[in-house]
């Protein structure tokens, strides 16, 4: 009963969302050098060295600084939740240099409504929904909530254990984690109380979030089984996974000049992060037949959740400031070999 999709095109997604220039960048008296047209999905890249140099990309959907956390979700992120609810599984990565809007997209702030972020709204929208389904539906919502960093992976609801944990594949093909914490959630303030355990998990033993944050991948995963009711009178069960992935720094390490263990550490980063570009272009790719998922942790993690009848949405998170013009060109790169031809 399953459809298979006919083309790999329509299952994945870039968008790019430009950040305003912060009060720092306008006490500094940065400019800015990017220009959106959003309604044609146009970016203009200013060189700031020589004004005459411009750089063109095009997207399927661009969000400028004025662009709110609801925009986004109702223009992208809606379709892939009532995909899980459908027993699919879906992805949201964001990607981009460390201080562009990754975990503002991803997490927002939880005080302010309007700044929410996509993790918020998929949970609020899981349950409302399953607050207004007929009798004939039960749920069962799970939240999963792990990182992966130097190409380990850790459970963030494991407050104790700094275990690495393993991913292991099942008989019919999926991957798994091996004794991942998975937490049965009967609401939205259960789950999100798990995000925020995860979260203050995440900082345990660290001198510097901030850096440990830009140097990890965080996972949070939620799943949600329906038994339905059919015709037949039998009972029917769905599962999706949606995937929600606030993916480590993507700056270049040369600018930071690391050295020893962090410049270890930072070949990490960029392997797992053009791994994941390489999987996510063979996936657009119609005529590449295959994905290398087992490149890196990350792509094999998510290898049952990335392509076949899943949704992939990646947000690339730039800054409108000239000093980051090398590095904006680097993610509207990335993004652009990610973008379906
Ligand atoms: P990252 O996770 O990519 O390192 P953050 O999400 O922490 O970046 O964002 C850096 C700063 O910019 C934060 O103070 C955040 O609140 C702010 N910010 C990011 N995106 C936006 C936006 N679209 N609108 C307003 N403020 C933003
Ligand atoms: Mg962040």
């Amino acid at each position: 009963e399953i459809m298979k999709k006919s083309s790999k095109q329509e299952t994945v997604k870039v968008i790019v969302r430009c950040r305003p220039l912060s009060a720092q960048e306008k006490e500094n008296g940065h400019s800015k050098i990017v220009h959106m047209r959003t309604q044609v999905g146009q970016i203009e890249l200013r060189n700031p060295k020589d004004h005459e140099d411009t750089k063109d990309f095009t997207f399927d959907a661009i969000y400028d600084e004025n662009s709110t956390q609801s925009d986004l979700y109702e223009e992208t992120f809606r379709d892939l939740v009532d995909s899980v609810l459908n027993g699919y599984n879906a992805t949201i990565f964001a990607y981009g240099q460390t201080g562009t809007g990754k975990t503002h997209t991803m997490e927002g702030k939880s005080d302010d409504p309007q700044q929410r972020g996509v993790i918020y709204k998929c949970i609020e929208h899981i349950f409302e929904h399953m607050a207004a389904s007929h009798n004939q539906e039960e749920y069962l919502v799970r939240a999963s909530y792990l990182e992966i960093y130097q190409e380990e992976i850790r459970d963030l609801l494991e407050a104790e254990s700094n275990k690495k944990l393993e991913i292991k594949e099942r008989p019919d093909g999926g991957v798994y984690v091996k004794d991942l914490t998975s937490r049965l959630t009967r609401s939205i303030a259960e789950i999100q109380d798990v995000m925020i355990r995860g979260n203050a998990h995440r900082s345990v033993g660290r001198t510097n979030m901030n850096e440990h944050s830009s140097r990890s991948h965080a996972i949070f995963m939620i799943t949600v089984e329906c038994s339905r009711i059919g015709a037949d009178g039998e009972s029917h069960i769905t599962v999706g996974r949606l995937n929600l992935v606030d993916l480590a720094g993507s700056e270049r390490q040369s600018k930071t000049g690391a050295t020893g263990d962090r410049f270890k550490e930072a070949t990490k980063i960029n392997l797992s992060l053009s791994a994941l570009g390489n999987v996510i272009k063979a996936l657009v790719d119609a005529k590449s037949a295959h994905v290398p998922y087992r490149d890196s942790k990350l792509t094999r993690l998510l290898q049952d959740s990335l392509g076949g009848n899943s949704k992939t949405v990646m947000v690339a998170c730039i800054g409108p400031a000239s000093y980051n013009y090398e590095e904006t060109i680097g993610t509207l790169r990335y993004a652009n070999r990610a973008k379906n031809i």
